[in-house]
């Protein structure tokens, strides 16, 4: 990667994290910006960093301090929206990429929202029930200062949930003495979650997929998909593609790497994830493999469903799929961008693969303002029409300029953030 960002200093100055990955990324579309590159540099600079100590009682009255991040990257389109992740590895480059890859996604489809996102540093796995109550509730008090239903949406990402987002709107709304139920979403539907909510990324993939496969004349039917991640996205993802008569030949999650020629069954494999938290144990496997060689896998479509910078230079020259669907955030570097471009695979980039999620939270939070809530039929025909479109617009761009998918994505994403920050103008 090039060394040659400028990186701020409060971050290490030789950062080669995600944060290094988005200013490459940035550097790329840049060239394509027109008059709007002017303003570039305000994409290169989050808006607002806050940390906090979360500090928890534990069950057994020691004291454990953990850090908190809620990065608002950008708001010129509209309030914050983004996830919060708890993961022992999340670090600040992290969630300022991750903010800044959700102000591209929400504006290259088009839903009015800046970009955000949080996390805080702990192993979820480690804590209780209560200890992981707690400690959500005091991280949520801590940024409620900046969180709020017009001003920053947080939403599940790794290892939280449903259960996660009712603990936080619980929070908030006890700080502001009412009920606030937009403040987050992906809630559980007896507080005002959306129905298709918890699947909508992983749908977002199916569909984006479904397009991609078209345009390479691939049939789903029959095809091999290999999937790293089994969580909310990858599983679903998985599911949907297993019923359309794909087959799951690898799964690989952080207990291992399984395999199965004839593919695996998805269903089956979601009920054992669901009870033993991880893919390590399925009966249904053919064989365990080494976590390296899940790279080298037989398949059509990758679907990356687990964390950033998995498809490096290190194994992208392996890769033999032909199409790769971005799950999740990040998971592929710009120099592995340009092996794979090399090798004609076509890697349909997170920005507009996994933004299925950040559009059932905005119908999630339009209902919640309007108190009225759609048919499940209703928001999928939504979700998929969103999808298809922001697909064919990037596609679109991608011919016309002879771009890759994920230049096409940024340009699109960046032109309508650089737009309304030109439109507004600086404050004073
Ligand atoms: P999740 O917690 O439900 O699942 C995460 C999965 O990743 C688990 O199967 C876990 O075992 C696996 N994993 C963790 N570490 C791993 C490792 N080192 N190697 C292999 N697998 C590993 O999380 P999720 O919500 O499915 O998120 C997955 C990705 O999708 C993230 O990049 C997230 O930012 C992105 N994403 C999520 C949403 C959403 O709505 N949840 C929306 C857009 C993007």
């Amino acid at each position: 990667m090039s060394s040659h960002h400028q990186i701020p200093s409060y971050l290490t100055p030789h950062e080669t994290g995600p944060w290094s990955v988005y200013l490459e990324q940035i550097d790329r579309v840049t060239p394509y910006l027109g008059h709007l590159s002017r303003w570039v540099e305000t994409l290169k600079r989050p808006k607002r960093i806050l940390i906090v100590d979360v500090p928890i009682e534990r069950d057994d009255g020691s004291i454990s301090h953990f850090e908190g991040y809620r990065v608002q990257h950008n708001t010129s389109r509209g309030p914050g929206k983004g996830g919060v992740r708890f993961h022992q590895d999340v670090t600040l480059s992290e969630v300022m990429a991750l903010s800044a890859w959700m102000t591209i996604k929400n504006s290259a489809v088009n839903v009015p929202y800046g970009g955000a996102k949080g996390g805080v540093r702990v192993d979820p796995k480690t804590l209780s029930r209560g200890e992981l109550m707690r400690m959500t509730r005091r991280y949520t008090s801590e940024i409620g200062i900046i969180i709020g239903p017009d001003k920053d949406i947080p939403a599940p990402d790794v290892n939280t949930n449903e259960q996660t987002m009712a603990w936080m709107m619980d929070t908030y709304s006890m700080n502001e003495g009412r009920t606030a139920t937009g403040v987050v979403t992906g809630k559980p539907i007896s507080l005002g979650g959306s129905l298709g909510r918890r699947e909508a990324t992983g749908r977002g993939v199916f569909v984006v997929g479904c397009e991609a496969a078209a345009k390479r004349g691939l049939n789903i039917a029959g095809s091999k998909v290999a999937v790293q991640g089994f969580g909310n996205v990858g599983g679903i993802a998985a599911r949907l593609f297993s019923d359309a008569g794909a087959k799951i030949v690898a799964v690989q999650d952080h207990g291992g790497t399984i395999f199965h020629s004839n593919g695996l069954d998805a269903h089956k494999l979601l009920e054992h994830v669901e009870i033993n938290g991880s893919v390590a144990g399925f009966a249904g496997a053919e064989a365990v493999i080494p976590s390296e060689e899940f790279w080298s896998v037989d398949c059509d479509i990758l679907i990356p469903a687990a964390l950033e910078q998995q498809i490096t230079e290190k194994n992208a020259h392996k890769i033999r799929a032909k199409i790769i669907l971005e799950g999740a955030n990040g998971p592929t570097t710009p120099e592995a961008d340009d092996i794979l471009s090399d090798k004609g695979v076509l890697v349909v980039p997170d920005v507009i693969a996994n933004a299925g999620g950040v559009t059932v939270s905005y119908f999630e939070w339009v209902q919640d303002f309007s108190s009225y809530f759609w048919s499940e039929d209703e928001i999928n025909q939504r979700l998929t029409r969103i999808m298809k479109e922001a697909f064919n617009s990037v596609w679109h761009v991608t011919e016309d300029k002879k771009v890759s998918l994920r230049t096409a994505a940024f340009i699109i994403g960046c032109s309508r953030v650089l737009q309304a920050r030109e439109v507004r103008g600086l404050y004073p």
